[in-house]
Parts: C-alpha cells; structure tokens; sequence
C-alpha cells in the first residue's frame, strides 16, 4: 500500500497589519501646521504608514509624531513617523507584508492585553513573516509593534489574523 503525503496548503497567515487609522493620520495632518515637510528626493527613503509604501521620488511627506499605544504601560511612547501631506489610502491587502517593512533593519515587540513587552528581537525584514509567527505562536502575544532599528520610526501594529 502506498501512502501519499497529503501537499502542504498554504501557509496560514497568522496575523494581519493595523496601519495608522486613517482618521487619526489626517488629525495628525491637520494639527501639524508646522511639522517638518520633505519632497521624497530619493526612493525608497521616506515610508509612509497610512498607505505602507515609500514615498515616489517628488511626492511629500510630512513628520509627525505619533503614539501607537491604545492602552497605558511603561513602554507607552510617540515615535516619529512620515505620512503623505496630501493623504492617502491603508493597503487593500493587510496580509502581504510591504516592501516597505521586508527591506529594511527592523526592531520587533511583541505585548500581551496590557500593553507588556513579552518579546522583542532586532530582524532584516526579510525574517519579518517567520518573527510574527514565532511571536504570534506565544498564547500571551496580543499585538506587535514594528519599528526602524536605527531610527526608531514607528511603522506599524500588528495584529493576530481572526
Ligand atoms: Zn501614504
């Protein structure tokens, strides 16, 4: 008798990327008359996380400060971060990781409901699928924050896929 290996399906996705909400992006917008403007001079160079791509060569971005945290820790903070001047959409698609995450040297934390680091880890973004999952794997993982590893931008939240 001949035993067949059932093909492997496709990976399950394990979680899901929560960009900046859309409404607290224009907030940020509008009530930062002053904040620092750029015209991206290169590509990539300025990420915008509202939409989760680089900004094209001439098109501008503002920098803002930003806190992610929805729930009061000692690890709350505001960190900084590019969003386009003239508005933009979330990605269609949360599931598939951006170029925008996958080429750049990102820092990795991993927090449980209260907002308490429970894991954390400096990647290349090509290693940020398979540290999601490792940190989506621990039953206490409720949400990650990804960042840049040198300059501390904050680039997105990362939910468990429901
Ligand atoms: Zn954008």
């Amino acid at each position: 008798m001949t035993v067949i290996a059932a093909a492997p399906g496709p990976a399950t996705v394990t979680y899901r990327l929560q960009p900046i909400d859309p409404g607290e992006a224009d907030r940020l917008r509008a009530s930062s008359p002053d904040a620092p403007r750029y015209t991206a001079d290169v590509h990539p160079g300025y990420p915008c996380r509202q939409c989760l791509r680089d900004a094209a060569v001439g098109e501008e971005v503002v920098l803002v400060s930003h806190d992610p945290f929805t729930t009061d820790s000692p690890y709350r903070s505001a960190s900084p971060i590019f969003l386009h001047r003239g508005g933009c959409e979330p990605p269609q698609d949360l599931t598939t990781l951006p170029a925008q995450l996958t080429g750049r040297q990102l820092s990795v934390r991993a927090f449980d409901t209260g907002a308490m680091m429970i894991d954390a880890a400096v990647i290349e973004g090509t290693s940020l699928a398979a540290t999601l999952d490792r940190f989506f794997a621990l039953a206490a993982c409720d949400h990650v924050h990804v960042h840049n590893a040198s300059r501390g931008c904050w680039a997105t939240r990362v939910g468990r896929a429901r």
